[in-house]
C-alpha cells in the first residue's frame, strides 16, 4: 500500500468562456521513506495537483487515496480530519496565523492534529534554528524565518505526509540546506515527503522527479 495514491486526476479551471485544462489525467504514488520532487514550468498545474492530494481541493475527475482510504468526495468536515491526521502542508504563502507567535502557531497545529506535546515544540523550533524567535509574530520575521516557522508548522504534527510547495523558492543558501536536512531525516524516519520545486539542488536530494507539464505528466 503506498502512503499516497493519485488516480488520473482531473481539475479544470473556467472564467468566463475561457477553460483552462490544469490537470489532465494525472497518476503517481508516494511511498512511505520517500521524497519525490514535483517539477515543471510555471503553470503547469503543480500547485493545483498539491491541492488536489491534500484535499484543500476538490479534482474534477479521478480520485485520491491516502493510505489505502479515499480523500476525494467526502464532506468539507471529513477531509478536514482527514488531512489533519495525513498531512502536514506548507503552501507558498499563508502558512501562519499573523496574530499568533511562532510558538503559538506550532501549539494551533498540533492540537488541530489532536497530537499536543509541548516539549516536541522546542525541539522542533530548535531544529528549524527558530528557538530565539519563538515569541515573536510572523509580521516579525525575515524571508527566511517566515519559511522555517512555516515548516515547523508543517511538522508540527510529525504528519506520515509531507507536502510542501516551493519550499526554498524565497530563502537563502542557509536556510534551503537547513530545510533539505529537515526533509532527509523525514526519509530516514520513514516518511513521505512530496516537494513541488524549481530548485536544482533539492530535486537533486528527491527520490525520484516527476515532471509536469501542461497538467500531463510528461516524464519520471
Ligand atoms: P504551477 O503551480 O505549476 O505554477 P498552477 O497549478 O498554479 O501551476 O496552475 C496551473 C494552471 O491552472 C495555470 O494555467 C493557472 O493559471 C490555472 N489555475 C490555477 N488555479 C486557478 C484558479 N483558482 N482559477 C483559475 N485558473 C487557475
Ligand atoms: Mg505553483
Amino acid at each position: 500500500m503506498h502512503a499516497l495514491d493519485a488516480h488520473e486526476l482531473y481539475r479544470f479551471f473556467l472564467i468566463g468562456d475561457d477553460e483552462t485544462a490544469a490537470l489532465r489525467g494525472v497518476s503517481f504514488q508516494l511511498s512511505a521513506g520517500e521524497i519525490v520532487a514535483l517539477t515543471g514550468p510555471s503553470g503547469s498545474g503543480k500547485s493545483t495537483l498539491l491541492a488536489c492530494v491534500t484535499g484543500l481541493d476538490e479534482p474534477d475527475g479521478g480520485h485520491v487515496e491516502v493510505g489505502g482510504m479515499r480523500l476525494t468526495r467526502r464532506s468539507e468536515p471529513e477531509r478536514t480530519r482527514f488531512r489533519a491526521a495525513n498531512f502536514g502542508i506548507l503552501l507558498q504563502s499563508g502558512n501562519l496565523f499573523g496574530h499568533l507567535s511562532v510558538e503559538q502557531n506550532v501549539r494551533l497545529q498540533m492540537l488541530l492534529a489532536a497530537k499536543p506535546d509541548e516539549k516536541r515544540i522546542g525541539a522542533l523550533l530548535e531544529s528549524v534554528g527558530l528557538s530565539h524567535r519563538a515569541r515573536a509574530f510572523p509580521t516579525e520575521l525575515s524571508g527566511g524565518e517566515t519559511a522555517r516557522a512555516g515548516l515547523a508548522v508543517a511538522l508540527a504534527a510529525d504528519p506520515p505526509i509531507l507536502v510542501a510547495d516551493e519550499p526554498t523558492a524565497e530563502v537563502d543558501r542557509d536556510t534551503e540546506s537547513g530545510l533539505i536536512e529537515q526533509f532527509e531525516a523525514r526519509r530516514e524516519a520513514g516518511l513521505a515527503t512530496l516537494l513541488a520545486t524549481h530548485s536544482k539542488a533539492l530535486a537533486q536530494r528527491a527520490d525520484r522527479i516527476i515532471r509536469l507539464r501542461d497538467g500531463r505528466i510528461d516524464g519520471e
